[in-house]
């Protein structure tokens, strides 16, 4: 079984929504699908958060143009049979779930610091929820898996981290005897052990979640699917000669990540090191490029 991560700007388009359905399709079931917000959305709902701490409530107009954005993804690629239920999904969350909040944050000028992180925190969860009801509905056997029930985080002296003890429970349960089919998880998203609260895995963590995922699962490979042709020499905004690493170890792919290399988010890379799984990056917008394959 392979974990295979798609990206901001793997999910953000009717094209490439349709790219990703032809890659998933082509791989033998059960396999699992983790996904980022629609790109760029996660900045807004962010974004949204500060201008309603503003009392600017024109948030709520950029609201109503992302949840078009979605609509219009939705009537572009999810089955006709599932349309509706989509739609409504998108809905439901949007109304019931986003616009309470901010005008919570917007109309209390007195909410408490640590009230207002949990509200904002709660806030921006929604991007991966989204995205990922939208893609569970492209398959005719898409099977949703929520992460907030199984991604659990915990604070230590750093700030937030991984609660690999509860999460390891809690992952082997929820995907204990897998049926055939698209198994479709949202990256980044989580809740707090001790107080239930939703949390993240930080800007990027989606990746994090894949690597989690695979490393508990004991998958044979993870695949992160992104715009870019895999890890290169330089980045070939500044080097229009940088190439594609074919192949590279775990310790020099950390390295680059550690040195600033965009590609992965840096925790990625210890739990699939430490179970030896390959890791492909490879290019929703050009599937057939050879990517870059991580080994031991
Ligand atoms: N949507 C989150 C972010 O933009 C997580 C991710 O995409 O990996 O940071
Ligand atoms: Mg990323």
């Amino acid at each position: 079984m392979k974990v295979m991560k798609f990206g901001g700007t793997s999910v953000g388009s009717v094209e490439s929504l349709l790219n990703l359905r032809d890659i998933v399709n082509a791989e033998q079931k059960p396999v699992i699908v983790v996904v980022s917000a629609m790109g760029g959305f996660t900045n807004q709902l962010l974004a949204m958060c500060e201008q309603a701490q503003q009392r600017d409530i024109s948030c709520l107009d950029i609201l109503e143009t992302a949840r078009r954005l979605h609509h219009d993804a939705i009537d572009g690629v999810v089955v006709e049979s599932m349309k509706k239920q989509v739609h409504d999904t998108i809905d439901r969350f949007i109304d019931e779930s986003l616009k309470p909040y901010y005008l919570a944050l917007a109309t209390n000028p007195h909410m408490p610091v640590d009230e207002i992180e949990r509200v904002c925190d709660a806030i921006v969860a929604h991007g991966e929820i989204l995205s990922s009801a939208i893609v569970t509905g492209m398959f005719e056997d898409g099977v949703p898996h929520l992460s907030l029930n199984y991604m659990r985080t915990v604070l230590d002296g750093h700030g937030r981290v991984l609660d690999w003890e509860e999460t390891g429970r809690l992952v082997k349960d929820d995907f204990a005897s897998m049926a055939l089919g698209v198994h479709v998880a949202q990256g980044f998203i989580s809740r707090d052990t001790a107080s239930g609260d939703v949390t993240n895995l930080g800007r990027g963590g989606s990746d994090y979640t894949a690597a989690i995922l695979a490393s508990l699962l004991d998958a044979e490979a993870l695949e992160i699917w992104t715009d870019v042709d895999g890890f290169m020499t330089a980045d070939p905004r500044t080097h229009p000669d940088a190439t594609v690493i074919p192949q590279m170890t775990y310790e020099q792919a950390q390295q680059m990540c550690d040195a600033g290399a965009k590609v992965i988010y840096p925790p990625t890379i210890a739990p699939v090191a430490m179970k030896r799984i390959p890791v492909w990056v490879k290019n929703t917008f050009n599937p057939s490029a050879p990517g870059t394959v991580i080994v031991d």
